[in-house]
């Protein structure tokens, strides 16, 4: 084995790399979840996730992958053959229309190119020619992961509006909470799925459900089976500061130290910071000569660039080398995305160095792996990085 020097680069868009000060705070003893000094960590840090979420209402917390949170909204709030409609937005949004169908719902996948948002125009035709209300919910990725598309969730709701339909809005935030500008209750959103690994800065293992009074109201009706994901007796325990079963403890400990980190910073300056690390990539990519994937400049994604190369070119090759040479990880092209693209992550504990270190990893391996590129592509991003 290769001996390495220096930290490893892991910008893949999540897992992120994990702040010191959350390592240390997960560091800590693990308590008796059923006693005092738990219920005093829960109590405090279940308000502070709110503002996170955007929201006033609750956030559920599992000890799960986002996969699990992705299933915990469906089951929580549908029934057996119940119609939803889903976005083909990329490889997530796919794999969640997936689970929705092997769960016995049935979904009305838009398709699409994979290089756009969902589109609230299609929200809306949809919506306008189902008279009988027969979809019980809208299902959207906010950031697509697989893509570096951010869907336009405020104009998607706007859409259920002037369609005057009562459908749910399920929203998966997954690689775009504590990145991206996100507002649960001012956006109507009736769940929003999220998790640990990406904006929020902790290593994977809690899954989320902000839930809204109407997505509660229908949990009461909603007939899917339900046990692990049930929100009422984990609301319920939530009330005194414990959890039904065992809660991943030190994670939570992990959990408090990055919602102050975001606190301390101001969730502005936190999603300035990310819009503004996005432009930087996005003007090395040109400046490359290379073609960002994401066809529509108002859905730009603030937390990832997927980058597009020729069908001359394997991108999990120029993935490869910039391992090997450079100690980096970049995310894999996903789905029918598979070595055609590679994804920069630039989310959660990022500053203009680590960009900077980044970009420039990617600029020597893509020589390396031969594609042809403008040598200014970099100048570009530092430019933009020094600026005021
Ligand atoms: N949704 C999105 C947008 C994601 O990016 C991911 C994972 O990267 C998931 C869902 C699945 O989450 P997990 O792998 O934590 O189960």
């Amino acid at each position: 084995m290769t001996t390495r020097s220096g930290r490893h680069f892991l910008q893949i868009p999540g897992p992120t790399n994990v702040p010191d000060r959350v390592l240390r705070a997960i560091a800590q003893p693990t308590i008796d979840h059923r006693g005092p000094e738990f219920a005093e960590l829960a109590l405090d840090l279940l308000p502070r996730l709110k503002p996170v979420f955007g929201t006033s209402g609750p956030v559920i917390v599992y000890p799960s992958s986002g996969t699990g949170a992705w299933e915990a909204a469906l089951v929580n709030t549908l029934s057996p053959g119940d119609r939803v409609l889903a976005f083909e937005t990329g490889h997530f949004a796919t794999l969640w229309h997936e689970m929705a169908e092997r769960l016995g719902l049935e979904v009305d996948f838009v398709p699409g190119d994979w290089r756009r948002g969902a589109d609230p125009e299609a929200v809306a035709e949809r919506l306008a020619a189902d008279t009988a209300h027969s979809i019980a919910a809208v299902m959207v990725v906010h950031n697509e992961t697989s893509t570096g598309v951010t869907s336009r969730v405020p104009d998607i709701r706007a859409a259920i509006d002037e369609a005057g339909h009562p459908a749910l809005l399920l929203v998966d935030t997954i690689s775009s909470l504590g990145s991206i500008d996100y507002r649960h209750e001012e956006w109507g959103v009736d769940v929003t799925v999220s998790c640990s690994q990406k904006g929020l800065m902790l290593p994977p293992g809690l899954g989320f459900n902000a839930v809204s009074e109407k997505a509660l109201a229908a949990s009461a009706a909603a007939r899917l089976p339900r046990s692990y994901w049930d929100w009422a007796p984990i609301l319920d325990a939530n009330r005194q500061g414990f959890f039904p079963y065992t809660p991943a403890t030190n994670l939570l400990y992990g959990l408090r130290e990055a919602l102050l980190m975001l606190e301390e910073e101001g969730l502005p300056n936190v999603f300035a910071r990310h819009a503004r690390h996005a432009a930087a990539t996005r003007a090395a990519v040109n400046g490359w000569g290379l073609e960002v994937l994401c066809a529509d400049e108002r859905e730009y994604s603030g937390s990832l660039t997927a980058v597009l190369l020729g069908e001359e070119h394997d991108a999990d090759k120029v993935r490869r080398i910039i391992l090997d040479r450079f100690d980096m990880s970049l995310g894999t092209g996903l789905g029918r995305l598979a070595g055609r693209v590679f994804r920069i992550g630039h989310l959660g504990h990022f500053n203009d160095l680590t960009l900077a270190g980044t970009l420039a990893g990617v600029h020597m391996g893509l020589q390396l792996a031969g594609v042809d590129i403008d040598p200014a592509g970099l100048g570009a991003a530092l430019d933009l990085l020094g600026s005021e």
